[in-house]
């Protein structure tokens, strides 16, 4: 059954056109995560479905109810902020129970929510304290079991996890992920984090300029991005972008060419673009390799310079006349990840490769 319908919703402020025309149908227990630039409309989209924005024209069902015109209390939403808004003159206990409180709940059940939540959440020995006497992490916890207790049909989470450091970020994220498999609920969440969209989601929807590029599983979208915009904005490194003109083609394959001496051939196209036409190439940086001669494609590069991470080296290669775009490195230069360390000399001439089938056009 759909958790969440989001049917042609727009959303303008003033003469600002926020949200255009977006909808999306969420199936129970769903993780979606919405990424995207800044600005591209992320959090406006999270705001209206819990009601705290009005939607301009479009539907918006929960659970089958057409919800476009409750108010936030009445939609069956549960929303954690990044700013945690816990109130400071509350305990942890009063806080996770605050909702149940308003709603009125008998004090047993209210009792009974915030000792499973805070079971859940390890908050058991937190209870008596203030918000101010917490960690960062547990403060989040917190703002998390208040949700947790009252039972929502949806969990929406606006960069929950931005304010706390690197390491805390980690842990929480993989408690996040347990605390959706044991609940089995919807849940929204928006983060820039890529990897907090990649290892937590379900799918991912990809914003930009208030439209949805695209919606699929991550390994899904990683592996086919619909377009230049989803290609370059999902993994870190980006990818490396190369402009090109199709010079010959033979139903379903094309060749193209690059610059420089880069010759790229494509098989099996979906669709075969014109000869003449100017087209981009792109390839993953975990895709280039520095010397192997059995990399079907090759071309000379010099090396600019290398960063050792520990796990694995980047090295960015000058590669001349090759007219690179939109990569983390800019015109002229590809960015090669390498899993292993590999020292590089600055200035060194390399040849970089890879295989044609692991390029994309
Ligand atoms: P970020 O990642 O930076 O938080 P976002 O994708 O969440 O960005 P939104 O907060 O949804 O972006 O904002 C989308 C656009 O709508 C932005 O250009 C923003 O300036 C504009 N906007 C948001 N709220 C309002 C408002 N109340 N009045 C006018 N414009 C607004």
């Amino acid at each position: 059954m759909a958790s969440v319908e989001i049917h042609n919703v727009e959303k303008h402020y003033g003469g600002f056109h926020a949200l255009k025309d977006i909808s999306l149908t969420i199936d129970e227990g769903e993780f979606i995560v919405m990424v995207g630039p800044s600005g591209c409309g992320k959090s406006t989209l999270l705001k209206t479905i819990a009601g705290l924005e009005t939607v301009t024209s479009g539907r918006l069902r929960i659970k089958g109810r057409d919800v476009t015109r409750l108010e936030p209390g009445d939609r069956g939403i549960a929303m954690v902020f990044q700013s945690y808004a816990l109130y400071p003159h509350m305990t942890v206990e009063e806080n996770m129970g605050f909702g149940l409180r308003m709603a009125k709940r008998p004090r047993a059940e209210i009792d009974t929510a915030v000792a499973r939540a805070a079971q859940i959440l390890r908050l058991e020995e937190q209870l008596r304290k203030y918000p101010k006497q917490l960690s960062g992490g547990q403060r989040q916890r917190v703002a998390i079991g208040r949700a947790i207790t009252r039972s929502p049909d949806v969990f929406l989470f606006d960069e929950p996890l931005s304010n706390l450091d690197a390491a805390l970020r980690t842990q929480m994220r993989v408690e996040l992920s347990t605390l959706h498999d044991r609940l089995g609920s919807t849940m929204i969440y928006v983060t820039h984090d890529q990897v907090e969209a990649m290892t937590m989601a379900s799918r991912i929807v990809v914003l930009n300029g208030g439209r949805i590029e695209q919606v699929g599983a991550p390994l899904e979208l990683y592996a086919n991005p619909i377009n230049l915009f989803v290609a370059g904005f999902l993994g870190a490194p980006r990818m490396n972008f190369v402009a090109g003109r199709v010079t010959s083609t033979n139903g379903g394959s094309a060749s193209v060419t690059c610059g420089g001496d880069l010759k790229v051939d494509f098989d099996d196209l979906a669709e075969t673009p014109a000869v003449g036409a100017a087209v981009t190439i792109g390839i993953r940086p975990e895709k280039l390799r520095i010397g192997d001669p059995d990399a079907g494609t090759s071309f000379p590069a010099r090396v600019r310079l290398t960063e050792y991470l520990g796990r694995e080296t980047i090295v960015y290669a000058d590669a001349g006349d090759l007219a690179t775009s939109g990569s983390d490195s800019g015109t002229g230069v590809f960015t090669i990840q390498i899993g292993d360390i590999q020292p590089f000399a600055p200035d060194a001439p390399v040849s970089v490769g890879f295989d044609a089938n692991a390029a994309y056009l």
